[in-house]
């Protein structure tokens, strides 16, 4: 079987997160973990049915399996609630950088991030795996307490 792809996963979620498609781990919840139909999901988030099964095929690939992306994504979900985006969404559907105070196009919203703040991702990036790690030992510690 395929491996867990940890730090590519995390630095997908990170970016999409900091560039403004924060809902894709609750998008994804909802389609991959829940069985919600794709149609209403996507027009849950506004985005397109293809764009959602796009995420999903991406986050299924990094996971090794699909069943271990239905594992994860409520974990990465819990790690990152306190992670709030870069490039936010305002009221007259533009995007813009809250620390730049650009606009910019929604299709370039991770590049920005990735180009400008750089240090931000890969803080975000390094606190998800500390989380996901603790998480593991403190997982781990449950099975073996559970198990004596
Ligand atoms: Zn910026």
């Amino acid at each position: 079987m395929k491996q867990m792809d940890t730090k590519s996963l995390v630095n997908y979620i990170a970016l999409k997160i900091l560039g403004g498609s924060d809902y894709i781990l609750d998008a994804l919840e909802e389609y991959l973990v829940n069985g919600e139909g794709p149609a209403s999901v996507a027009y849950k988030y506004q985005i397109s049915k293809h764009q959602l099964r796009g995420y999903a095929q991406r986050v299924i690939e990094k996971s090794g399996s699909e069943a271990r992306a239905r594992k994860i994504i409520p974990i990465i979900k819990q790690i990152s609630s306190d992670i709030k985006p870069i490039v936010k969404k305002n009221e007259k559907d533009l995007y813009v950088c809250e620390i730049c105070k650009v606009t910019v196009a929604k299709e370039d919203a991770e590049e920005h991030v990735r180009k400008y703040h750089k240090d931000i991702l890969t803080t975000t990036i390094k606190t998800m795996l500390e989380r996901l790690e603790q998480y593991k030992k403190e997982k781990q510690t449950v099975i073996l307490t559970s198990a004596s």
